[in-house]
This record gives structure tokens, sequence and C-alpha cells, in this order.
């Protein structure tokens, strides 16, 4: 019977071993301190099988050594899991030193109980028929079990306490404990107290080591789980269905019954109702996942649904739930967002960044389709700013706005493109260029009593590379706009690839004038000038360009450029540098002819003229009579007073002034009165113009006439034919001009010319 339970006890030490080794497998951070009190267990129990098993008093002896050591590591195994389990910590360290001692004091008190026998003898009796030795305790045993039980009790005070305080659903792993710590310690209690010889305590305490590995490695507490997830479904922001495996709904979070407008009792109506929300549902496919919208403008409301199946251990398939969202919110601040970033807050319009992906977007889409792109610019609106203020300004832009989406059919694309420029784009057949030129010319801007006519002018470029980036077609639109000029009209212009050769060329001008200059590409060409007897009495310098890649370019090929970008005074400067050297020379070699400089009105704006040709004069040291000086009639159209004086102090210093193309300009006849001038020249090209050949005969004589009465030199250019140069000659005009003589020279070949006659 002893042997029985002894086998027994040593079964129980074997369930506890392998549950030691589980404990450690466990990853769990209890796991050691399980481990170690399971271990614990251990010592005690062997002990206790050894004295129940043996009839030798040593072997006894040495069995109660183990149990009562073991007992003392049991204590120690227990502390650790108390403060591990219920995740409490020592009040102090004085404490847990205290403790501890108490417990290193009783491990000494028995290694000296060999010599001094101070904790306990064992005696001998007959049990069923054998001898067994059973202990007799001493004053040292007490202490043993003052201090083991101390511990343990307080060890069931920390549980007991935390199973009544701790919330219900944790009380289970408290309380199991709790009870069966209180059931071993009766046990042990009940076994010291009825000094029957043998304690079978030990089973109590083994079922608690197994107890406690399962409490602490194995279970969890399903309810609670239970409820953490129902507690955490409820509060998603998803609307929850759940749904059995047959398709019977089990249960429905607040939010889930708020949307259909369900409650518990009703779960059967779940599916019905969610079909009348959303239209028809898959009920039959585990998983799936849409998107709803329901309603629309402003009561429009955005779903996302999805169906999702519920495994249990990864595997079988125990049911489904589905899960709405609804992204109402998320959405429309998302468009709004989208909105906002995409038009422009103004007009309401599309940024130019967004016109021009919806234009690249929309070419693809309709690949067959010729389109236009429009580019709108209002002729001088910083003038509407200033005058009017910046609030009708805004509301100005706004009016532009509305009246550039009136141009283009719904479906179309408009937008602002910067501050007072808009653009469009649409299929060419739907543009109506006179529908368009109506509402241009009418459009009128009336806010309060301010009412401002707004010029607006269209470039428009026909889409015919379709390759090409938006940003380039919308630029050629501009290019187009911009070859139109300063007109005060309201207009539409067209875009044609010689708007871009031309403005390719004028790049090219402006970017290699300077090094052409440099390079001496820039050549001064001598047209002469003559007399009534046809003697060459000077010259006019007319320039060219030595292009090497172009060849010889005429000044109409450039100099219109450079006279719009300013770069014209590098050419001038030039020029009257390059006349001022040949007159020199032509002074040392004893030739007498002078040379006639063109000066365009730019000049006057870019440089101090007259200080620029006096230096140069000087610089050569020539006569200043020899540097004839030719002006239009625009240089006096701005700045009269100052330009008048410039003509007067060149004059004074012995220039002798020309007047370029007098008769082409609107003013001529007056002006004469008051320029001082030297020299009129008046170009026969000009006056061939006029159909009427006999009056243009009668402007020409009148104006010799005048200039002789003025005393005035007159000087005919263009000069063509005999009979021009005769009839001239009868008027008694003074000098000539014109290709009948000489068309404009190389130096050399002028030199030549000017030998000879
Ligand atoms: P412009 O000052 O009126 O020069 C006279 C133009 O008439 C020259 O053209 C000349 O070649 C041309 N011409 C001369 N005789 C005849 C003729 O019998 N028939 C016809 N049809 N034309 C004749 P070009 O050299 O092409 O110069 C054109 C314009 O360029 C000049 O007109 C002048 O305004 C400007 N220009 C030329 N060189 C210079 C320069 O160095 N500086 C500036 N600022 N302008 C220049
Ligand atoms: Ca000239
Ligand atoms: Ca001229």
């Amino acid at each position: 019977m002893r042997e029985l339970f002894a086998t027994f006890l040593i079964c129980l030490a074997i369930v506890l071993v392998l549950c030691v080794i589980q404990a450690r497998k466990s990853r769990k951070p209890i796991g050691g301190s399980v481990a170690l009190l399971l271990c614990a267990f251990i010592p005690p129990i062997i002990g206790n099988a050894i004295i129940i098993a043996s009839g030798h008093k040593t072997l006894s002896t040495v069995g109660c050594y183990i149990y009562f050591l073991g007992m003392d590591l049991l204590m120690y195994g227990f502390i650790r899991f108390t403060i591990n389990y219920c995740s409490i910590d020592w009040p102090s360290l004085a404490v847990k030193i205290l403790v501890y001692l108490l417990l290193i004091i009783d491990v000494i008190q028995y290694a000296f109980n060999p010599i001094f026998g101070q904790a306990f003898e064992t005696e001998g009796l007959i049990v069923d028929g054998f001898p067994y030795f059973r202990v007799v305790p001493q004053i040292g045993q007490f202490y043993h079990r003052v201090v083991c039980y101390g511990i343990f009790i307080v060890v069931i005070i920390i549980f007991t306490v935390l199973s009544i305080k701790s919330p219900k659903i944790y009380r289970e792993r408290y309380s199991v404990m709790m009870i069966s710590m209180i059931i071993c310690g009766l046990w042990q209690t009940v076994y010291i107290f009825s000094r029957t010889p043998i304690d079978r305590s030990m089973i109590g305490f083994a079922v608690f080591g197994i107890l406690a590995y399962y409490f602490s490695i194995i279970y969890r507490p399903m309810r609670l789980l239970d409820r953490m997830l129902a507690g955490i479904a409820s509060e998603l922001p998803e609307a929850l269905y759940f749904f059995d495996m047959e398709g019977r709904c089990i249960w429905v979070n607040d939010k889930g019954k708020k949307l259909i407008d369900i409650t518990d009792k009703e779960l059967d109506k779940t599916i019905n109702r969610l079909t009348n929300l959303l239209g028809e549902l898959d009920m039959e496919t585990d998983e799936w996942g849409m998107h709803k919208v329901l309603g629309s403008g402003e009561d429009v409301r955005y779903y996302s649904l999805e169906k999702r199946s519920v495994s249990m251990d990864d595997e079988e398939v125990v049911g489904t739930f589905i899960s709405i969202r609804d992204n109402t919110e998320e959405q429309k601040s998302l468009r709004q967002e989208l909105f906002n970033a995409n038009h422009d807050e103004l007009t309401g319009l599309y940024t130019r960044e967004f016109l021009y992906k919806s234009v690249e977007r929309k070419l693809k889409q309709n690949p067959d389709v010729p389109y236009i792109v429009g580019y709108v610019d209002v002729k001088n609106f910083k003038v509407v700013n200033d005058i009017f203020g910046n609030s009708f300004g805004d509301y100005a832009i706004q009016k532009i706005g509305e009246l550039v989406d009136s141009l283009v059919p719904k479906g179309e694309l408009t937008g602002r493109l910067a501050g007072d420029t808009f653009g469009f784009a649409m299929p060419k057949t739907a543009f109506d260029q006179e529908a368009t030129m109506d509402k241009l010319s009418e459009f009128v801007v009336k806010q309060g009593k301010i009412e401002h006519r707004i010029m607006i002018h269209i470039g428009i470029y026909e889409v015919t590379e379709k390759g090409l980036d938006v940003s380039v077609m919308f630029d050629r639109a501009h290019l187009a706009l911009s070859m139109a000029g300063d007109e005060f009209q309201s207009g539409i212009v067209y875009y044609d690839d010689r708007m871009r050769d031309r403005v390719l060329w004028e790049q090219m001008i402006s970017t290699q004038l300077s090094k052409a200059i440099a390079d001496k590409q820039i050549i001064p060409y001598l047209q002469p000038q003559v007399d009534a007897t046809g003697h060459t009495v000077g010259a006019e310098a007319l320039v060219r360009w030595n292009h090497p890649e172009h060849g010889v370019l005429s000044p109409s090929k450039f100099i219109p450029i450079i006279e719009k970008n300013g770069m014209i005074i590098e050419v001038d400067r030039y020029m009257w540098r390059s006349a001022c050297e040949i007159i020199s020379k032509w002074e040392k070699e004893g030739i007498d002819l002078f040379i006639s400089v063109n000066i365009s009105p730019r000049d006057f704006y870019f440089m101090d003229v007259k200080d620029e040709i006096v230096s140069l004069v000087k610089e050569f040291g020539i006569d200043p009579k020899k540097l004839r000086l030719e002006i239009t009639e625009t240089v006096m159209m701005t700045n009269e007073d100052s330009r008048l004086k410039i003509l007067n102090d060149l004059r004074n210093e012995g220039f002798i002034v020309e007047m370029d193309d007098f008769g082409s300009g609107y003013s001529s006849l007056n002006l004469l009165k008051d320029i001082p001038v030297d020299v009129l020249k008046i170009d026969m090209v000009f006056l061939g113009k006029t159909v009427d050949n006999e009056k243009a005969i009668k402007i020409v004589q009148n104006i010799i006439h005048m200039s002789k009465d003025l005393g005035i030199v007159s000087l005919i250019e263009g000069v063509e034919t005999k009979e021009h140069f005769d009839i001239l000659l009868e008027m008694g005009c003074m000098l000539y001009q014109g290709y009948y003589f000489a068309k404009p020279l190389p130096l050399e070949e002028f030199e030549a010319f000017a030998k000879q006659n």
C-alpha cells in the first residue's frame, strides 16, 4: 500500500517534470517562475516518497532532509510565482531581505541538525506491518513551520485579496489558485496535527502544481476574450454583422443596429434590411469587397462594404461577417480637397496644372477629334486694378472667367492659367468664331457705378501635333497672341508654324548678335549719294550681317528684332565707329566724302546719343561735318523738348542732321518748321506706293520747293531709273541716292565706284 502510494507520488513528480519542460518551452514571461515552482514541488514529493517507502532510519532521515529543504525551496518558488502571476512587487527591499533571510536561516539550521539535533529526530514505528520512521519535531522544526506557514499564509492572503478585488472575469484565475492553496494548506495542517504516520498532503501539492501550470501557461480566459472582442467590435467605426454557417445573423454591433435600425431581438431581419438599404448583396460567396454610393447631391453617402469569413484555428470556417464603413465624411472632404487643389479659388475654373492634365486626358480619349487650344489674355488688366482697385479687379476676373466658360460647350475644358490669362480646349467644330467675337466685343464689366469695357484677345492653336506637351500647345496659342501686337480691339489670332519660325529666328538673332559684332560679321555697306551732276559726294552706311549660315542678311531681317529688345544700340554704336574709321582713313588718303549714319529712335532711350557721337568724332579726330546723322520723325514723338535740344547741340557741334524717310510719318510738314535739320531725305519708294503718279510727283515737287525756301537741302532716295532722275533734276532736287546709281556696296567696291564718278 505504502509502495503504491510512493509510486503514485513518483508518477506525480514525473508529470510535474513534464510540466516544467512545457513551461520552459512556452515563451510566456511567467514560464520561468512556473518552472521554478514546479521544480520546487519535486524534492518534497520525492522526499515524502522516500520517507513513506523506506523502512530504514538513515534513508528516512535523508528523505526528511530532502523534504524539509525542498519545502524551503518550494516557499521560495511560491514567492517568485506569486509575484509574477499576480503582477505585484515587494512592499520594500527590507521585507524582501527579511523573508529570504528567514528561509536561509532555516536551511542553515537543518545543516546543523545532524550535530545538534535541534530540528527533528526520527522515531521508528510499525505501519501496515512494516517499519516506518516518522519525524519527531524539535524546536528548529517549529521555526521551519512558522516560516513556511507564514509565507504560505501571506501568499494565500494575496490571492484572496486579488480574487475579491479584481474585475469579475479575472477572479477565476485567482480564486482557483487560492482555493487549491487553502486545500493544500489544510491537508498539511491536518496531517501535522493528526499525527497520522503517513503524510498524504503531497498529493494536494502536486495537484496544485499542475493547476498552477495550467492557469499560468495554458488557460486563456475565454469569456474575457469574448467580451474584449465584442467591446472592440462595438467601438469600431464599421457596422458589423456576424452570420453563422447557415447564414443566420447571430450578432450585430451597435453601429450596425443603428445603420439598419434593428434591435437585438430582430436579428433575423438583418439581411432584409441590409438589402433594402444597399441593394442586393451576395450572401453565397464568403469573401468580397465593394463600394456603394447612395443618394446624390448633399445627401450622397459613400459606403465601403466587405464580407469576410471567420475561421477557427486557421482552418475551419465557422461563419462570416459583413462590415460596412460609412466613408461619407472622408469622401466629401477628400473630394473638397481635390476640388480645391484643382480649381482656382476666385473663378472656380481649373487651375493651370489641372487644366493641362485634363486637356492631355481629353486628347488621349478623343484621338480622332480635331481640337483647338485657346489662350485668353486681357489687355492692360493692370490698368483695371490700378484705376478701379483690386476688389473690382477680382470681380472682373470672375466675370472674365464666366465669359471664357461660356465660350466653351459643357463638358469641355476651361481654366485660369495665371493672373489675367485663361485657357480652354474644345473640339474645333464646337468653336463658333463669330459668336465668340460678338461676345468679346460686347464684353463689359459692371459693378455698382463702375462700368468698364475690357479688351480680350484669344490666341488659338489648332492641335495638329497631338503628341506635343500640353504646355507647349498653350505656349503656341500664347505666341499667336503675342504676334497680334497691341491692337486696341478684342480679337482672335490663330497660330501657324511661321510664328514659331519667327520666334526661333528672333531668338537666334538676339543670342548671336554680340558675338557677330565681335567676329566682324556685322559689316557697314556704303550706298553712294550723288549730286545733280552725278558725282559721288558721300554715302549712307547701311548695315549687313554676313551670317556664317544664312549668308548676307539685310537689315530688315534683324533690325526690327533688335530694335524691340534694345540691342540696336550695339549695332549702331559699331556702325558709327566703323563710319568714323572709314572717314578718318579717307581724310588721311585725301578722299573728301561724307558718311551718313542711321540713328534709331531706340538709341535715344538707351544711351546718351550726343555724348556718344561727339566723343567718337573726337577720338578719331575727324571733321563732324563728315559724319552725317540720319534721324526719323519718330524720334520727335516723345520727349520732344529734350530731343530738340540734342539735335540743336549736335548741329552746334558741327554735325549735319538729316531727316530720314520724310513724308512717311504723319506729322511731317508740321514738324518741319520746328525741327532743326539740314537735309530732308524723301523716299521715292514711299511715293511710288501712291497710285496716282502725278499726285506723287506734285508732292515731291512741293517738298523740294518748300525745303529750298527753308534753306534745307533735299535728298531723294530710292531713285531707280533714269526717268526718275531726269524729273527730279528738273524739280531742282540737290542730292540723289538709289539703285540707279549704285546699290549699297562693300567699302572697297564703293571706293572704286566713287573714284570713277
Ligand atoms: P533706310 O535708312 O531708309 O535706308 C535706305 C534703304 O533703301 C536701304 O535698305 C537701301 O538699300 C534701300 N535702297 C537704296 N536705294 C534703293 C532703291 O533704288 N530702291 C529701293 N527699293 N531701295 C533702295 P537697307 O539697306 O535694306 O536698309 C533698310 C533699313 O534698315 C534702313 O532704311 C534703315 O532704316 C535700317 N538700317 C540700315 N542700316 C542701319 C543701321 O546701321 N542702323 C540703323 N539704326 N538702321 C539701319
Ligand atoms: Ca537711312
Ligand atoms: Ca530712308
